[in-house]
């Protein structure tokens, strides 16, 4: 649908064995994917067929090499074939994939996630982010004995039926405001709330303040591009919360071990009542977590009433991976050298940005980024939808050609991962600038 606002820079690029192979996925499965957000229709064009990586880059199936932003939507912080993980995961699958029983692995990875991430003194181990979040809100609605639910636009929690209302990524890149299959009588619990409004979140405890079970946030909303909370944004929603008698989830899915070792809530200093995990926690396998105080995690079976289970659950290959993920990055500095590559490239598209007068703005955070195409300012998924698209699309594909592999979607962050050196970013600031001076 975008073809006719294709660069023509993208001819440049050989993609013939990716084109070939999507025109047979596109026979097997829904849009030739998995998740919709690699079909490419946020930038229009076919998806790139990635055959391998190593370290910071990526190699596709027409042998093209590309420095990646995606990291696989996050959890390749370490960048690909880093080898404590590697030796961690074949030790393990030599020891046997799954038992469905219990080992030491699982109380290894959870004492690294406890030791790392304060407010957490219990977990419970799941199979994906989407799994994470829709249990914990269970264990609140448990724990609180309420039924309503609240979450912000454009924050998005996984694909649970309850939680796809005003979603953002995947949902806000599709123009989905919801989705068909989702009964009406599933998220009549779920009130939506505009992000960084806290007047908003006051008026609806005023209007049912004994109803509310819990607060989810993204506490920096990182699937609508990367929208930081305002001062004083999270410590309300913290503040309401407890004064009604409601829990405050952190999604730390995308956030957790990416923006800091304790994620969000360690930087700005927050304890919330339960966290969602995934991502960074698995080490590029796939895993979920949900955790919190002691007393709320009671409520789990069997120790308590909540039913909640998993056939993988904790499996031996994933929790390999996120301990040996995790010993990495508890290492000392690691945090401020992902913060010194931010802050290289951070600065260097300031500047270009500056340079160029480009009708665009950049926002980061520890290890997170993003290029919005507008000046407006960003504090909402209503203030993200202002940004260009096509701009965004005719951007992305230039990237692309010289090597850059950034989300395909204006709706997405990016992210910087401890295997790209300086040198790489040097040169992804000068690609920025070749390109917007070329849009200009
Ligand atoms: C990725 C993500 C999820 C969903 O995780 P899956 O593993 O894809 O199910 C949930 N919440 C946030 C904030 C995410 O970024």
């Amino acid at each position: 649908m975008f073809m006719s606002q294709l660069p023509t820079g993208e001819q440049k690029l050989n993609l013939s064995r990716s084109h070939a192979l999507y025109q047979e996925a596109q026979q097997l499965m829904p849009g030739g994917v998995n998740s919709p957000v690699r079909a490419f229709r946020g930038v229009g064009g076919d998806p790139v067929f990635l055959e391998r990586a190593e370290g910071p880059y990526l190699y596709d199936v027409d042998g093209n090499r590309y420095l990646d932003f995606v990291q696989s939507w996050g959890p390749m912080i370490l960048g690909f074939g880093f080898p404590d993980v590697l030796d961690a995961v074949m030790d393990a699958s030599k020891r046997g994939f799954t038992f469905g029983a219990p080992t030491q692995a699982e109380s290894e990875l959870a004492r690294l996630v406890i030791d790392s991430v304060p407010s957490v003194e219990m977990i419970r181990f799941v199979n994906s982010g989407t799994e994470a979040t829709m249990s914990a809100l269970r264990v609140a609605r448990a724990y609180t004995g309420r039924s309503k639910i609240v979450k912000f636009s454009g924050c998005y929690h996984g694909h649970a039926d309850m939680l796809l209302v005003q979603a953002g990524s995947g949902v806000a890149t599709l123009g989905l405001p919801d989705s068909p299959g989702v009964p009406r009588e599933t998220t009549v619990n779920t009130l939506t709330v505009p992000y960084n409004d806290i007047e908003a979140i006051k008026q609806v405890f005023s209007t049912y303040p004994d109803e509310i079970a819990a607060v989810i946030v993204e506490p920096i909303a990182a699937n609508m591009g990367l929208v930081l909370p305002v001062p004083g944004f999270l410590e309300g929603l913290r503040e309401v919360t407890a004064s009604y008698g409601s829990l405050l989830i952190f999604d730390e899915v995308m956030t957790g071990f990416r923006v800091a070792l304790g994620g969000m809530q360690e930087r700005v200093g927050i304890t919330p009542d339960l966290t969602c995990f995934g991502k960074i926690i698995g080490g590029g396998l796939p895993v979920g977590a949900y955790g919190g105080r002691r007393e709320i995690m009671q409520v789990v079976a069997p120790l308590g009433p909540m039913y909640q289970a998993g056939t993988l659950s904790g499996n031996p290959l994933a929790m390999a991976a996120g301990v040996a993920t995790l010993k990495e990055l508890r290492k000392p500095g690691q945090y401020e050298r992902l913060e010194h590559k931010s802050q290289l490239l951070g600065d260097g598209i300031t500047r270009v940005l500056h340079d160029t007068g480009a009708d665009a703005q950049f926002v980061r955070l520890g290890a997170m980024f993003c290029l919005y195409f507008t000046r407006e300012p960003i504090h909402n998924y209503a203030d993200v939808k202002q940004a260009d698209t096509a701009r965004f699309a005719s951007y992305f594909w230039s990237m692309l050609e010289r090597g850059y592999y950034l989300p395909p979607s204006q709706y997405e962050s990016c992210f910087l991962s401890l295997a790209q050196e300086d040198a790489q970013l040097e040169e992804t600031v000068k690609a920025v600038e070749s390109i917007l001076r070329q849009q200009a």
